[in-house]
């Protein structure tokens, strides 16, 4: 009801009432959806440049509601990290990969699962634990996976990151730095963890072929990546201008629209016997 008083008072306060509302519906159907595992993930392929194969499968959560309609990521995984939500949600994730492994290696496939790991999860005491667990239960060994946690996540390079992540590197998973070079830590985790991948942000991809100073930023993460033996993704990849240049740089792997916006996992398996198809020999 929009009885606007003559400075627009009460429209200001339908608009926080509406908001609030929102709030209030996604925490309900939030905790329904995980409850109910209403909670899917989708896989954008990871392409090896210089081999021409897929590489791997990076998870993204997915979530779809009869009342809220589409719901990003972007939106639900900060209020599941506000609200504590996102420890079941993050197990669920885990099942849901573990699942997905399953259903690949029916038809053959055994591509690595990368898995974003919220810091909040990965700051559990437990976490390790709850991860084992999981695995455990689905007879599921951590060398199909690989583990995306944020700069934010290592940021604090307290001896309990550090057991952590050598832990999870004894497991057998594959340990990634997600949006690198969007944090504000200093650089000296990266001598200081057993890392396998650095991943640069889309928002330095974005233009890089009309701007020196991404392609120089770029050229200059890559080549530290290089000499410190670890893999470089470059992520948000769209026109195929992207990709000769991240070519001519050496980028390892290559991920987004251009070679493929994330799937459902029917259309993963298709996705896999087309790459097949057109790179065999
Ligand atoms: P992220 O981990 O950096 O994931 C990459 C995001 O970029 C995904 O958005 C993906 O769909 C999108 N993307 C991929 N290629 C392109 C491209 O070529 N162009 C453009 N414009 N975008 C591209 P999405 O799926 O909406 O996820 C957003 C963020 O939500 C993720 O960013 C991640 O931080 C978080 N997230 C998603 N799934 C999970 C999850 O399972 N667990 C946790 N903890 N966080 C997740
Ligand atoms: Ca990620
Ligand atoms: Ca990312
Ligand atoms: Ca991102």
């Amino acid at each position: 009801s929009k009885k606007n008083g003559p400075h627009g008072y009460s429209f200001y306060f339908d608009e926080l009432q509406t908001d609030t509302q929102r709030v209030l519906l996604l925490d309900t159907e939030l905790r329904k959806a995980i409850e109910k595992r209403e909670i899917e993930l989708y896989f954008q392929p990871k392409i090896a440049l210089k081999e021409e194969q897929i590489q791997g499968f990076e998870a993204l959560v997915r979530w779809q509601n009869d009342k809220l309609g589409y719901v990003s990521p972007n939106e639900f995984i900060p209020y599941a990290e506000d609200t504590g939500l996102i420890i079941p949600l993050s197990e669920l994730i885990i099942e849901r990969a573990c699942e997905a492994v399953i259903e690949m290696k029916k038809h053959g496939y055994g591509s690595p699962i990368a898995i974003n790991i919220s810091s909040i999860h990965f700051q559990q005491q437990n976490f390790l634990e709850s991860i084992q667990t999981i695995l455990e239960r689905y007879n599921m060994p951590a060398s199909h996976f690989e583990i995306e946690v944020t700069e934010r996540t290592v940021m604090n390079s307290s001896n309990e990151t550090v057991r952590k992540l050598v832990k999870l590197k004894q497991m057998g998973f594959k340990i990634a730095i997600d949006d690198f070079g969007t944090g504000y830590s200093s650089l000296s985790y990266l001598i200081r963890f057993p890392l396998d991948c650095l991943k640069i942000d889309r928002s330095f991809v974005q233009h890089i072929c009309l701007l020196d100073e991404k392609q120089a930023v770029v050229d200059a993460i890559i080549q530290m990546a290089r000499r410190l033996k670890m893999k470089v993704v470059a992520e948000g990849v769209e026109q195929v201008q992207q990709v000769e240049m991240l070519r001519e740089m050496n980028c390892d792997i290559i991920q987004g629209f251009y070679y493929s916006k994330p799937l459902p996992l029917q259309e993963v398996i298709e996705f896999m016997e087309y790459w097949e198809m057109e790179h065999q020999g």
